[in-house]
């Protein structure tokens, strides 16, 4: 049986509130695999759209071959990791720059992926909508206490502190790997998604549509409940044939 990767989609949009996008995403396909990945710049500082533009660009440069996806993705990301570092070594003005890092690279069988920060995975098997990925956040410690309920959580004034990104101290990524199945369908997506939708939204989005209508319906229901912060979306198909 011969498997192949189908229909990808991807966009971001600045959002109403803040006036750029730090957001920056990558869709590369390659003979056998395909790169996604999401990078959010961390806020508050001036040149958090450098800093994920430096993860995009290492990913997107990084030659991957194949043969030991999981250990190519630690390097491509230990890649934007140096070159955050360099930069900041060259200009001290650009000190506290930072960013999210979440990446899946897929070949025929497998969805590798590997994660720092509070961009996230989702995957939706047998029509049920599965958070692949786990915030670096403080927020995500409480959760895990039981000390904050969810609902709490959302509207929490530390909600977006980050306990990790590319470019800070502390970078201890997170990766794992998911055996596709037929009709799997992936989102990878920025917090300014995730601030505004719930797992049900997203669940029932992704369910009913091609990648292209539900990932513009998951933008455009982020940006009508607000459009807080800039939003990024990839929806990825995966099929049998
Ligand atoms: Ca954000």
């Amino acid at each position: 049986m011969i498997r192949k990767n189908i229909g990808v989609w991807g966009e971001s949009h600045k959002g109403y509130k803040r006036k750029s996008n730090e957001d920056r995403f990558l869709i590369k396909e390659m003979p056998g695999i395909i790169i996604l990945a999401v990078a959010d710049g961390v806020g508050g500082n001036p040149h958090g759209g450098q800093a994920a533009a430096i993860v995009i660009d290492s990913f997107r440069e990084y030659e991957f071959i194949g043969e030991n996806l999981k250990k190519e993705l630690s390097m491509a990301l230990a890649l934007a990791e140096r070159r955050i570092h360099h930069e900041v070594n060259k200009n001290p003005n650009l000190h506290g720059m930072g960013a999210t890092a979440t990446a899946v690279v897929l070949n025929n069988s497998n969805a590798f992926w590997i994660h720092v920060g509070d961009s996230r995975i989702y995957l939706l098997r047998d029509k049920k909508l599965k958070q692949i990925t786990t915030d670096h956040t403080f927020i995500q410690d409480f959760l895990n206490e039981g000390s904050l309920t969810p609902e709490q959580a959302k509207n929490h004034p530390l909600k977006n502190m980050l306990e990790q990104c590319v470019g800070c101290d502390e970078m201890q990524p997170d990766c794992g790997e998911i055996r596709i199945k037929n009709d799997d369908r992936l989102l990878l997506c920025s917090d300014g998604l995730t601030t505004h939708l719930s797992d049900l939204q997203i669940e029932c989005m992704l369910n009913t549509k091609s990648t292209q209508e539900a990932g513009e319906e998951l933008i455009r229901t982020a940006l009508k409940s607000g459009g807080e912060d800039n939003v990024t979306v990839i929806v990825k198909d995966l099929s049998y044939y």
